[in-house]
């Protein structure tokens, strides 16, 4: 039977003399692994389709529940990462995040559009680094049930949280007096409002919030622990980005 897929390809593994096996992430079955073969060989039409971060629509022929490509073509190359090799490792990590958090064979609409704006606005510069680095982790972590709890002190009950801190081990904001003896990152300036917009608006806004870049920095750092702690695991790729 064939389908037809639209795919964004988060790894992919070289395999036997010129096939490709994929991992992509799709909005009706979440992530899946997917053969091209012949991809590398050179009169393949599927190479540019089937390369890493790359946004295609795939007919894959599906037989005993295994899939392969049949045809490939490119909706979105995100060619400003192919350009800048820091950009090309964050846009890694993004996938290897993706792959680790994305259910296999479910539908994760929300995952897979949260990682096609984040890699077209590092594709195409359209903010600093850092700040898409820090939208996509709190979001992503929202997305698959560990939202960082910002509303109100689950301590004293504020809305009004009185110099909020962040509870780096239960991602809950609380009050400095009520944090006690828990280890916490202070949110300073703007911090707490940006990180409430970034994990409320809507998916297309999550961008729009202002920090100053020492904010961006300290508010990167909460969010990175944070989604690592929710994954339980390191993820390589972002010791790569790290040391460029
Ligand atoms: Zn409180």
């Amino acid at each position: 039977m064939f389908r037809t897929l639209n795919a964004l390809i988060l790894r992919e593994v070289r395999y036997r003399e010129a096939d490709r096996i994929l991992t992509v992430l799709t909005e009706q079955g979440g992530k899946q692994t997917v053969t091209a073969h012949g991809a590398l060989s050179r009169r393949s039409k599927m190479a540019a389709a089937t390369q890493q971060l790359t946004y295609a629509e795939l007919t894959v022929f599906e037989k005993n529940n295994r899939l392969s490509v049949r045809e490939g073509s490119v909706k979105e190359a995100f060619a400003g990462l192919r350009k800048d090799i820091r950009k090309l490792a964050l846009g890694s990590y993004f996938a290897e995040c993706l792959e680790t958090f994305a259910a296999e064979d479910q539908p994760e609409p929300e995952l897979l559009q949260l990682g096609l704006n984040c890699l077209y606005a590092l594709s195409e510069d359209l903010c600093p680094e850092e700040k898409i680095k820090l939208a996509f982790e709190l979001r992503l972590a929202a997305a698959t049930g560990y939202a960082p709890e910002t509303d109100q002190c689950p301590v004293c009950g504020r809305t009004d949280i009185v110099e909020p801190v962040f509870l780096a081990d239960e991602g809950r904001v609380v009050c400095r007096a009520c944090r006690q003896a828990r280890r916490a990152f202070p949110l300073e300036g703007g911090m707490l409002l940006a990180m409430r917009q970034v994990l409320q608006a809507p998916p297309k806004k999550i961008l729009r919030f202002q920090l100053s870049p020492e904010e961006i920095r300290a508010l990167g750092v909460l969010a990175e622990q944070w989604l690592l702690r929710c994954a339980g695991k390191s993820i390589p790729t972002l010791q790569y980005y790290r040391e460029l």
